[in-house]
């Protein structure tokens, strides 16, 4: 075998599988990663996370384990969900680069070269793109292509695929982000946040054979929840202020204006303006025809207030979420100076 030859730490590539329930497709996929990663030539580590599964999945993995040194097995005390599973992978991660991929062969072990390929040619993320994607049309592809293109419209990151597992990312990248909910397929947005080179290149992907989807289109949902979410993050994480007040200094001017006519204008023309642009507001009407005007009035003027109440809380929170974690509002790539 080659890696005999090459050094056991240094790893360059970590493979990480989330799986879950995935018994009848494990022995299958550990052979076809074996295939291929050997084929490559680099010192690599195959991390499998096991998300609470209740089948034999466990047992086979341990018994994989035992036998191959490179295979580690995370085990879950219950099922956490694939971004947990995920998350948990790259944490335990060694390699330059980190290659998630499903466990249910959807994926194809062989695209792992072409992705690392790619990688080398200068970028951060290599998204896989399941161009000829084997799935349902109605409850998966329609809604995918819809999702996918309010994604590349809301974020500027335009790939076809963020929900294909299968990507290449380099480590620096991963250690700079962090998985909450079902983030993992938002992983290419939240590293372009933090200026990742990102690009995508076709792979495979086969239907499923065995076993069963762990997902419905009530995934749709999460991720389109999701999206607001990350773009809420994108635009206004670090200065709330800017973005609720600017609305909340307009209502309220807007409001104090209106306000200002309906009192002071009807005190300084009592009897009414019946010429020029003034007429519109200040002629002869009762309470009752202002009623509306007023309420708009109060309204905005109250709606302002609150806005501008909840952006100088969102600079709180904001204060505490960056210093809390130590986390930095800037991500540095590279630090350069003289040497001697
Ligand atoms: N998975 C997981 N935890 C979960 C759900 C799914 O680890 O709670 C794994 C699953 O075993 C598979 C991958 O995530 O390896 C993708 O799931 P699935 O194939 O069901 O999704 P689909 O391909 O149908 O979108
Ligand atoms: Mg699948």
């Amino acid at each position: 075998m080659s890696t005999e030859i090459l050094p056991t730490s240094n790893l360059e590539i970590s493979i990480v599988v989330p799986l879950l329930n995935e018994a009848e497709n494990l022995p299958e996929l550990y052979q076809k990663l074996n295939q291929s990663l050997e084929r490559l030539k680099k010192n690599y580590q195959i991390i499998f996370v096991d998300d609470g599964s209740t089948d034999q999945s466990l047992e086979i993995l341990k018994q994989i384990s035992l036998n191959d040194r490179k295979v580690q097995v995370i085990r879950f005390r219950r099922n956490f969900g694939q971004t947990a599973a995920m998350s948990a992978g790259f944490d335990l991660a060694e390699g330059e680069v980190i290659i998630p991929l499903d466990a249910d062969l959807q994926n194809d072990p062989n695209d792992i070269g072409r992705l690392l390929n790619k990688l080398d040619e200068g970028y951060d993320i290599v998204s896989g793109w399941r161009s000829k994607r084997r799935d349902g049309f109605i409850l998966r592809r329609f809604p995918s292509i819809l999702a996918n293109w309010l994604i590349a419209k809301m974020t500027g990151v335009k790939l076809h695929d963020l929900g294909c597992t299968l990507k290449a990312y380099r480590r620096e990248v991963i250690e700079n982000i962090n998985l909450y909910g079902e983030l993992h397929r938002f992983i290419p947005i939240l590293g372009h946040q933090i200026g990742a080179k990102i690009t995508e290149i076709q792979v495979e992907h086969h239907p499923r054979t065995k076993g069963q989807s762990k997902y419905g289109i009530s995934r749709t949902i999460r991720v389109l929840l999701d999206l607001i979410m990350i773009k809420f993050l994108m635009n206004y994480s670090t200065r709330p202020i800017q973005s609720f007040g600017l609305i909340g200094l307009l209502s309220f001017l807007i409001g104090f204006f209106v306000c200002g006519y309906l009192s002071i204008g009807k005190l300084l023309f009592p009897s009414g303006v019946s010429h020029g642009w003034l007429s519109f507001l200040f002629s002869e009407t009762s309470l009752v025809e202002r009623m509306p005007m007023l309420v708009l009035g109060v309204l905005l003027l109250l709606t302002g207030v609150q806005l501008i109440s909840v952006g100088l809380i969102g600079e709180l929170l904001v204060r505490t979420y960056y210093e809390s974690q130590n986390k930095p509002i800037y991500v540095i790539k590279e630090i350069i100076k003289r040497q001697d």
